[in-house]
């Protein structure tokens, strides 16, 4: 048997064979078991096990999502899966079962009647059943010669010490389980058993140990299929996660989590059925417009929305003096004067420097990213203009903006460092239209600063089509930015005041500024018509939440966070008072997922919210909730953060641009968004309980 340490993993099928005993010759009960026991690696190798980890996926009433199942010595057991985007769990720690079924009942219940109870109990029974069988009183009766599908087996019949019987099928070769058949109970209908049968297949070697990699459980016409992906062998596991949360019963609380799923329902039938999110979204940006930081429409825009908290009914409403700085971008031409003289569309990086009006003309070098720039000889990149061609690509999470963005802010100063006289880059956004991207980039200490502009994507092509045909490119560049002494703005505040705890916050943001291109619809007026739109509605319940809801307008986001940090610094003294802190700033799309950022205790808390989210078609996505760039500050201060993230496929296309204006924006999407943030605003103000901070070194990637 030791050939199975020669079976390659991902291998499907067990390619040796067994010696089958002579005919004629009846093997007996505990013959058979000895074999089964080796063919999964041999009883010493069990007795090793600790404790097992596997991660993988599981489809459930044919949906598939991940699970992780963790099991332990003293049968410590917990499977997290999902069931129609709601979290379950199947586990038992040292008091006993305990199971969530989010269909049936929001919160986690101890399992305490049988037949359940007992299923529970076999479910989480540590690590092989058969292995030491005796020792445990399992009786094993062979029955005889059998068949599975065509699959020659040995049928066995099992009977546990608390008198439940299965029947094994192994297969007649390999000596594995080809398929149990059990009786069981389901948790919807009490008193008929009901006859399952789980099949194993893919049997693979880990350490030694040989495990199914593939099981599926079927009974009444129902298939779940698990495919596991990874599997640790004695990992270590902190025991508190067998543990069981606390009961809504045994807090206390039983009625009014009743009354907290019936409010949320109706907060987010409300939430999805007005459209005046949008209303609200068109007076800002017919009323207002652009609202770049530092400008009379900067000024504008806070005289907006502090009128439009007045109106709405929130209280404590404040501006928060914010100083910002001041840049005007003046007229901007573009222009390949060689080999192919043609205009170019452009504009100024946030906060480039002007060219002065005699402009920059030069020769141009292309690279294709900062790493590429960095191989390149001081004296290819002197006296140039460097164009850094990086492709942003389309994506849902908007995650190329990311991974890009650096070479708009740092770019110029990297292609100073190396002696360039300017810099041009491919626009960061998606889509074909000819409108350039701006947004703010990153002068350093003792670097010279160089005029910097982006290119509208179509006009990035050509300059790329021109230097690709190998003769020499000259551009020229005329810039008017000039840098202004720093002014005045503010963050707008306003609150609907705890009943309960009001000193305990839950922050929702967006922010008040725009860039100076388009009227500042998608990014941010959609936060702020989504913020300005949840206080609307959680001022018309009955009563105030248990704890205060803070709605910030952060000024000045896009030209050096300006608002985020004076907030910070303002609210030193109540960060830790902050319980939970979202935004809304990565466009109207529709919210598609959500994630969280707090302590591990608590994810299993944060993704009970699913079960709100989910008839908005949103589902749970992981721990790596950041908060939007205003809640950064607060974010390495460890206050935990919930994201609810828009469907970003086309949100570059408009972003930073002149096209960024109202039409954009879909009314019921950002309804849909409205009734999400609500939900979740809500849940957390009003919640026994909240979300345990996650570590400050983990908030501070
Ligand atoms: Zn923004």
């Amino acid at each position: 048997m030791r050939s199975l340490r020669l079976f390659a993993l991902g291998v499907c099928m067990l390619p040796w064979v067994v010696a089958i005993p002579a005919t004629g010759e009846e093997m007996t009960a505990d013959q058979i078991v000895d074999r089964y026991l080796e063919a999964r690696g041999g009883a010493d190798a069990w007795r090793q096990v600790e404790a097992l980890e596997m991660k993988g996926t599981f489809s459930v009433v044919s949906k598939r999502s991940d699970f992780t199942l963790i099991r332990q010595q003293s049968d410590l057991y917990r499977l997290d899966y999902t069931m129609q985007d709601l979290p379950a769990i199947r586990a038992r720690d040292e008091e006993g079962p305990w199971m969530l079924n989010a269909w049936l009942k929001p919160e986690v219940g101890r399992v305490t009647e049988d037949p359940y109870k007992k299923q529970l109990e076999r479910e989480s029974l540590f690590p092989l059943l058969l292995l030491d069988h005796k020792k445990k009183e399992i009786q094993v009766e062979y029955l005889g010669a059998g068949d599975i599908d065509g699959i020659a087996t040995l049928d066995l019949k099992i009977t546990l010490p608390d008198g439940q019987e299965e029947t094994w099928h192994l297969d007649a070769e390999t000596y594995l389980e080809v398929a149990a058949d059990s009786q069981i109970y389901d948790y919807t209908q009490l008193a008929d058993p009901i006859q399952q049968r789980i099949f194993y297949d893919d049997f693979r070697e880990v350490e030694g140990l040989v495990l199914p990699f593939q099981i599926e459980w079927e009974f009444w016409a129902r298939l779940e299929t698990m495919t596991v992906e990874e599997v640790s062998i004695n990992p270590e596991l902190d025991v508190s996660r067998f543990s069981a949360p606390p009961t809504a019963e045994s807090t206390g609380s039983q009625t009014s989590a009743l009354e907290l799923e019936s409010q949320l329902i109706e907060l987010r039938e409300m939430g999805l059925t007005s459209r005046n999110s949008f209303e609200i979204l068109k007076s800002l940006t017919t009323e207002v417009g652009p609202r770049f930081a530092g400008t009379p429409g900067d000024r504008a825009g806070v005289e907006w929305a502090v009128r439009a908290m007045e109106e709405i009914g929130l209280q404590n409403i404040r501006t928060e003096p914010v100083q910002v700085p001041r840049w005007v971008r003046g007229d901007e031409t573009g222009e390949i004067l060689a080999p192919y003289p043609q205009p170019i569309h452009l504009t100024a990086l946030g906060g480039s420097v002007g060219t002065g009006e005699e402009g920059l003309e030069a020769e141009v070098v292309m690279v294709s990213s900062l790493e590429d720039l960095a191989t390149r000889s001081a004296a290819e990149i002197e006296g140039k203009i460097v164009f850094i061609n990086q492709r942003m690509v389309r994506t849902q999470d908007g995650s190329s903006y990311g991974q890009t963005g650096i070479i708009r802010r740092s770019g110029p100063a990297r292609a100073a460092e190396m002696g360039a006289t300017g810099v041009l880059i491919r626009s960061l956004g998606t889509g074909t239209h000819r409108f350039a991207h701006t947004g703010s980039t990153r002068y350093e200490e003792e670097i010279e600063k160089i005029p910097a502009a982006a290119l509208a994507i179509p006009d990035a092509d050509v300059l790329e089509t021109q230097v690709a045909s190998g003769q020499p490119v000259r551009f020229r560049l005329e810039l008017g930015a000039r840098r202004l002494d720093d002014v005045m703005s503010a963050t707008v505040i306003g609150e609907v005041v705890g009943r309960e705890s009001p000193e305990e916050i839950v922050l929702l943001g967006a922010h008040l500024d725009s860039w100076d291109k388009g009227t500042g619809a998608i990014d941010d007026g959609t936060g702020v018509a989504i913020v300005l739109e949840v206080a609307r509605l959680l001022l018309g319940l009955p009563e105030a939440p248990r704890r205060t809801v803070r709605f910030v307008l952060f000024a000045n986001e896009e030209f050096g966070l300006s608002g985020a940090r004076a907030y910070a610094e303002a609210h030193e003294d109540e960060v830790d008072q902050h319980i939970l802190a979202m935004e809304a700033d990565l466009g109207p799309g529709a919210v598609w997922r959500y994630r969280a950022r707090t302590d591990e205790k608590s994810v299993a808390d944060a993704k009970q919210v699913t079960r709100f989210l989910a008839p908005l078609g949103i589902t749970w996505h992981d721990t790596t909730a950041g908060g939007g760039a205003d809640l950064s500050p607060l974010r390495k201060k460890g206050v935990p953060m919930i994201d609810l993230s828009p469907d970003a496929t086309y949100y570059f296309d408009y972003h930073h641009t002149d096209d960024d204006t109202l039409d954009k924006v879909d009314p019921e999407d950002l309804a849909q968004n409205v009734a999400a943030y609500t939900v979740v605003a809500y849940w957390a103000a009003e919640r026994q309980g909240v979300l345990g901070r996650p570590p400050i070194e983990e908030a501070n990637p």
